[in-house]
């Protein structure tokens, strides 16, 4: 049972209590065993495994601490952020405080703030007054983040991780060791069983979308899925801009109605570290039904994009008269696709009347979500580490809970979304689990400035605080 391994809930006002995992003063220069030195392999304390935005934090924060040696690893040659999805509307689904460091070391000069005033732009940046930040100028600041970054090391493949009193690390160019690792690989593209990709270009997953984009020119297109992904994929192709307009555009969604994100305020509290440290401590059972309630917190689509959907449909329908027809089709379930000669056919149930419906289309696009990317590089330690339900365990610290010594950490970042809830694959709180990695490893809790606790009471009254009110 997990809940027995992990610790007691810690303070959240800014005492600074020892961490469990027993710490290590951190060597300032690299530690090398004699046939380490033979081989010259590098000994890191800390190791990461992945650069998107998860491990871009946790290295932006350890950039300040050279005492913690460290290095980030990923497989991509240059630094990317969804870039199959770079549609030119997107924007930011977040405010901008939100980026790597800012909400856990606001002086940090890894921040967006400091993104902008480097490259001369701050004051430009205030006169365009965005209602929300076009996704491509974060990707940009990542990407800038990233290459002043000595640590961060591209081009480069984590293929294997296994464990001999630390955790020895190989990849597609060297070997190295390191005492903690810090693993980031994000999520990956998912589809139902039955869809597939065809190699022709013609039934892709919205992820694939910007190198697919011109195959749905004159076509007629089904895009299934009815979250934030499926409406950014819909607006882009009924949109000028797009350049490749197809002749019908078929939306369909299993939800009751293309329905909006939950972005008021008490239910941003789920985004903030009291909430994350509240949600932990409840059963796996209280947990997923609040995520099935609450989903359209983090799942549903933002209003500034159905209203863009809403008001261009508009626009063709009543003001141009022009093309793509656009099929606006909720409450159904694909069940089935088949190839039938160049075209698709798309069996469909209608949830409320228990109808069948056949779709036809030359393309199809699956925006149906995506799932934890694999982590096969953890093979030979797999068996030592405690999973749940398709996830690793984690301790309060986004330690995985595994048999190996004190002082040896494989956390996990953006893979225990059953167990972190809703905010655990978002950027919301990216800043403040990088803090807790980067103190977990320093031996300290809570070293920062704490913030003040929420103005809702998420947990129940102890015993101990019943019996005081009476
Ligand atoms: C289109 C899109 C838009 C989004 N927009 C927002 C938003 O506006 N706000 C928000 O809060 N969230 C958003 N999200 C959620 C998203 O999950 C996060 O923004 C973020 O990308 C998660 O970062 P990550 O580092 O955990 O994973 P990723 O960004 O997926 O990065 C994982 C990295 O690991 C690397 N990797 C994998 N395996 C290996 C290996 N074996 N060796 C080396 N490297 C490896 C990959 O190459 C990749 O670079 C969005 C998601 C999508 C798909």
């Amino acid at each position: 049972m997990w809940s027995a391994i992990s610790s007691s809930t810690a303070s959240i006002r800014g005492v600074i209590t020892t961490c469990r995992r027993i710490w290590r003063p951190p060597s300032h220069e690299p530690v090398t065993t004699k046939s380490q030195r033979e081989n010259d392999i590098m000994h890191y304390q800390c190791a990461g495994i992945g650069v998107g935005p998860s491990n871009l934090s946790l290295a932006s924060l350890l950039h300040d601490h050279a005492e913690i040696r460290n290095i980030f690893i990923d497989k991509k040659p240059k630094f990317s952020w969804h870039d199959g999805m770079r549609f030119p509307e997107a924007t930011l689904q977040v405010a901008i405080f939100k980026d790597l460091v800012t909400l856990a070391e606001p002086t940090s000069s890894f921040s967006f703030i400091s993104y902008l005033h480097s490259q001369g732009k701050i004051y430009h940046f205030l006169n365009a007054q965005f209602e929300s930040l076009p996704r491509r100028e974060f990707s940009n600041y990542f990407e800038w983040a990233c290459e002043r970054n000595a640590n961060i090391h591209l081009s480069e493949e984590v293929e294997r991780v296994g464990f001999d009193g630390v955790f020895t690390i190989e990849t597609t160019r060297r070997r190295i060791t390191a005492d903690n690792i810090s693993v980031g690989v994000g999520v990956e593209p998912k589809m139902p069983k039955f869809a597939r990709h065809s190699a022709d270009g013609t039934s892709f997953h919205v992820a694939d979308f910007i190198p697919n984009a011109g195959k749905c020119a004159g076509k007629s297109v089904v895009v299934v899925g009815g979250g934030q992904s499926g409406a950014e994929a819909v607006l882009a192709l009924i949109s000028e801009n797009c350049g490749h307009i197809p002749r019908q555009v078929c939306w369909i969604s299993s939800r009751d109605n293309f329905l909006p994100m939950d972005n008021s305020c008490f239910t941003n509290d789920y985004f903030t570290p009291g909430h994350s440290d509240y949600f932990f401590q409840q059963s796996r059972q209280s947990k997923a039904g609040f995520v099935e309630r609450n989903i359209l917190a983090s799942d549903g689509i933002s209003e500034r994009l159905l209203r863009q959907i809403y008001q261009r449909i508009y626009t063709l329908r009543f003001i141009d008269a022009s093309l793509p027809d656009i099929a606006l089709m909720p409450d159904r379930v694909v069940v089935q696709v088949a190839q039938d000669g160049t075209q698709w056919k798309l069996i469909v149930d209608h949830r409320t009347s228990g109808a069948r419906e056949i779709i036809g289309a030359d393309v199809v696009i699956w925006a149906t979500g995506f799932r934890s990317a694999r982590m096969d590089f953890l093979a030979p330690i797999l068996s030592r580490i405690q999973q749940h339900d398709g996830e690793l365990l984690i301790d309060d610290e986004f330690a995985a809970v595994w048999d190996g010594p004190p002082g040896r950490g494989i956390f996990v970042l953006n893979g225990a979304r059953r167990q972190r809830g809703l905010a655990d694959p978002n950027l919301s709180l990216t800043a403040w689990r990088s803090q807790r990695v980067v103190d977990c490893i320093r031996g300290v809790r809570n070293a920062g400035v704490a913030q003040i606790p929420s103005f809702v009471t998420w947990a129940a009254a102890s015993p101990a605080q019943n019996r005081k009110a009476v």
